[in-house]
Parts: C-alpha cells; structure tokens; sequence
C-alpha cells in the first residue's frame, strides 16, 4: 500500500486501521511523516501556540504489588524504604509549589495492598480543605481499579466519591501498552487493559478531563503500538458530546536502567528519530484528541523541539518533582525560562496552560 495515499487519507480526516499505521510506521519516509501529523496539528490547534504546564508530582506512596518489570520506584509493604507521604510532607510540598507559581497538583502512588477508598476519599478531603484552590490530578486507572477491587465497589461508584472528595482528573498512566499479551509480560500483577478501558469509560461518563499515554519501546510489536492507538481513539468516540474525554495523548519511551526488564535483556532502544516518529504516528492516528504532548523528561529538550514540527502542540510540565521515570534513568531536566526559551528556538508561542489545557498569564514569580 503507498505511504502518500495513507497519509492523505488521514490528512482527509479518515481513520487508519492498525495496519495502515503500521506500515506509515515501518515504510513512510521521516520527513514526510512529520509534515502529514504538523499539517493535522494545524487542523486541530491552529495557533502557533505551544503550550507548557508548571505543576508538582507527588507519589502517595511507593508500596505497590503490581510488580512491573520496567519499575525501580516500588517496594513491599515490609521493605526499609517504604511510605506513605504525610500531610505535613504534603503541605511542605504544596507550599513550596505554589510559592513557584502552581496550583497542579499529581498525585500517583501504585497499587497499595491495604489502603482503601477511605484513605483516598480523606487525603483529597485534607488537601481541598486546606487548600481550595489546587486541582488534584490524581490515581491512574490501574489505582482506581485496585482500589475498587478492594472495595467490591463499581469503577463508576470509586470514581464519584472520588470527585465528592476533590479529584479533579484522572491522568492516564498504568496504560504501557494497552494489550494483555504485554501486560501480562511486563505488568504481571497489574489490572488488564479492559480495566484501564472501562475506568476512563465511566470518568468520561462523568464528565472528567482524562489524559492518555503509551510507553513503548520494551516488548510491544509495532501493530501493538498502533493497535493501542485505535484502541484509545475508539474510547474517545465513545465518550459524551460535551465531555472532553482525553485532553492530551503523551507517549514516551520505556526507560531501562537497573530495571528487571533490563536483566532479561530488554534494554532501552528507542531513538530519537524513532521517537519522532511514533509523536507524528500519535497524532495520524488519534484526530478526535486535541492534544499531542512530546515527553523531554525522557528524550531531552533537542528531541522534543522537533516533535513540535511532528505533530506536538504541547510540552508538557517543567515537573517540580517526578521520582518514578527518574528511578530508571530519564534524568532531563529544565526551568520555566529554558522551557520558554525552547519553545520560541522550536519557532512557536509559549503559552502556560493548566491542567484542563486553559491559557494563564504565567505567574510573576516564574520569569522573576
Ligand atoms: S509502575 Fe506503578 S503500578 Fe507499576 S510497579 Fe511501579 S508503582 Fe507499581
């Protein structure tokens, strides 16, 4: 099948199949590839704006039994290391966030053996009441549904007393790829793709702003890449009219160092023109999501420049903390400024968005 037709087929406003994106991906010349996903970036976001998030990414606590392959973070409930943040450690963290000129709040933590709905429901009662004005990003599908599996509870119950308490949205990671032959491999212990599926099936019921992501480049064939894609594009339609559904698509490359999956021989191999290619690949095969995101943390502020000629409108957050991808070897880091800067190098319009990809001013405070 030639290249040129299938991109104008999607330059057309049609669908691609896990085939047609397969062979974009293995046979379409670089070049080419990113001109198609920047000419639909054009479509969707026509500003030559690039929009940027400052926010902070607590983990609640790093005792999980989903026993991933690519994970450095986790540990037992026994081990020395364990815990579970405090709400002194909380506030400590908030308040240096907001005095950097965010109200953004992450909050991930894995799968916890024993802690319930109740300690949730509490934590994001504690942290609104203190402090009202933050947005709580917060548990990935994976969390919600182990945390509705310990309840005996529907993933559409979970999710309401989790917005009574103060969720404001649900970030879409624990996807990796979203197909259990890998999941099984990689992810032993964690809830199955339909889990992941059906959690964000009822937030966009619900009415929450979601985001999607991909990690990619460990097990995966490249038709399990795109078939994650269309998998995560035929939720999107099956969202309400007036939900946005998944605001944003992040994919990112698989990060090895000292994990298990690199004592099995998985090592990271993920290029950067290779990267580029699967940011223009997300953006060809995902025209009902607004919002393509390229991940410096994990491929460097270089690599993402040019994702925003590939599709990209969106860099994401200079992250005040991150802890999970930084265990296994994303070591990226940057300011507002260098942040700023890079976009205008790139050729765009730095804009600062906040979590439901809404315009601010930036904060004096950032560019002081
Ligand atoms: S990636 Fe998340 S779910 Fe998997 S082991 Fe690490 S903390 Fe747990």
């Amino acid at each position: 099948m030639n290249t040129n037709h299938l991109l104008n087929k999607a330059l057309s406003g049609n669908n691609l199949s896990i085939t047609e994106g397969a062979i974009l991906f293995n046979k379409a010349p670089l070049p080419e590839l990113m001109a198609a996903a920047h000419e639909l970036r054009k479509q969707k976001v026509p500003s030559n704006k690039v929009t940027w998030q400052i926010d902070r990414n607590v983990n609640i606590s790093n005792i999980c039994i989903a026993g991933c392959k690519f994970c450095n973070f986790h540990c037992g409930i026994k081990d020395s290391q364990a815990y579970i943040t405090t709400l002194p450690e909380y506030k400590a963290k908030i308040d240096e966030m907001l005095t950097l000129g965010s109200e953004q709040l992450l909050l991930q933590g894995g799968l916890h053996p024993k802690l319930g709905l109740d300690f949730y429901v509490n934590l994001f009662s504690e942290l609104k009441k203190e402090y009202p004005n933050i947005k709580l990003h917060a548990l990935g599908p994976p969390e919600i549904a182990h945390i509705a599996n310990i309840e005996n509870l529907s993933y559409r119950e979970t999710i309401k007393q989790l917005v009574s308490a103060g969720l404001d949205s649900i970030p879409g990671g624990g996807a990796e790829i979203l197909v259990d032959r890998v999941r099984k491999q990689i992810s032993p212990a964690k809830p199955n793709a339909q889990a992941w599926f059906d959690v964000m099936f009822e937030a966009h019921r619900l009415g929450l702003l979601t985001t999607a992501t991909m990690m990619f480049g460990h097990i995966e064939t490249i038709e399990e890449r795109m078939e994650h894609l269309v998998k995560i594009r035929e939720l999107q339609a099956k969202k309400p009219d007036q939900a946005v559904g998944f605001s944003a698509f992040i994919c990112w490359p698989y990060q090895s160092k000292g994990t298990k999956l690199e004592q099995m021989g998985v090592s990271s191999n993920v290029t950067p023109s290779e990267y580029i290619r699967m940011v223009a690949l997300s953006r060809i095969m995902l025209p009902n999501i607004i919002h393509i995101q390229a991940s410096w943390l994990t491929v460097g502020i270089e690599t993402a420049q040019i994702c925003l000629h590939a599709g990209a409108d969106d860099l994401g957050s200079i992250m005040i903390e991150e802890n999970v991808v930084s265990s296994a070897g994303a070591t990226y880091s940057i300011n507002a400024q260098a942040m700023q800067k890079a976009i205008r190098d790139a050729g765009f319009e730095p804009q600062l968005r906040n979590q439901a990809y809404e315009h601010i001013p930036v904060p004096d405070v950032v560019n002081r």
